[in-house]
């Protein structure tokens, strides 16, 4: 199993860089999760979009699914089709237009689904954002993946990921600027999930802009001592 971490911002870019997006290549197979703002362009760079399995949003925030709009013109050109499964949001236009469009197999899937894709199982697990999102646990050749989508705190929620090899986590807000209504979790609260759910490696993303890196590394490793910042264009094996 292997992961390209293709945009690691949120909710906009830095400059030259990419909003969510994660390739997993799994049992000879793969699946992107999420499509943000300046990721096409950088799947492009290492596999073509139109021979992935499918694709999984986490929600459609347009930091994590805007990119679908240019990958219509790509693959009506080629003609192809291709799966796209994502939770139900009435309130969004972008899903409007992208369960218009006739080059995606748009699924809806819910938090407690299970998916197997010829011997890559997915679950849809729960999160806790201002629309409807899921995070996913990908397990394949005995390995095992985790992506919290955008999340706050959620009881029973690092028993979602327990023991994944890797779990990306949103990890978005200093302690001092996080709050229990807000839309993401503190570092040191996604640190404290990848401890309680025990799992081997913990890589933050959703990292925005404006707030100082250093910060959330320093108080994520008060919990979990061999965290990492995600880094665009970095490739994680499990
Ligand atoms: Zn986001
Ligand atoms: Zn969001």
């Amino acid at each position: 199993m292997r992961v390209h971490l293709l945009g690691v911002c949120g909710p906009y870019p830095a400059s030259l860089g990419a909003t969510s997006g994660y390739l997993l290549e799994a049992e000879g197979r793969a699946f992107q999760f999420d499509l943000g703002s300046g990721v096409l362009s950088r799947l492009t760079a290492v596999f073509p979009p139109e021979d992935l399995d499918a694709v999984f949003l986490s929600h459609w925030h347009f930091d994590h699914a805007c990119d679908l709009l240019p990958l219509i013109y790509r693959l009506e050109s080629l003609g192809a089709v291709l799966r796209v499964y994502a939770p139900e949001d009435p309130s969004s236009a972008l899903r409007a237009v992208v369960s218009g469009a006739s080059c995606f197999d748009l699924r809806t899937v819910a938090s407690g689904d299970e998916l197997d894709l010829d011997g890559v199982r997915v679950k849809v697990l729960p999160a806790r954002h201002p629309v409807p999102c899921v995070g996913y646990r990908v397990e394949a050749g005995g390995k095992s993946f985790g992506y919290t989508g955008d999340t706050n705190t959620l009881p029973g929620l690092s028993g979602c990921y327990r023991g994944c090899g890797l779990l990306l986590a949103d990890g978005l807000f200093p302690s001092d600027l996080w709050e229990e209504t807000k839309p993401h979790l503190s570092a040191a609260l996604a640190a404290r999930l990848a401890r309680d759910a025990g799992v081997e490696r913990l890589v933050l993303t959703h990292l925005n802009p404006s707030i100082p890196q250093a910060l959330l590394l320093k108080e994520a490793r008060e919990f979990f001592p061999d965290v990492r910042l995600a880094s665009a264009g970095a490739v994680l094996e499990l």
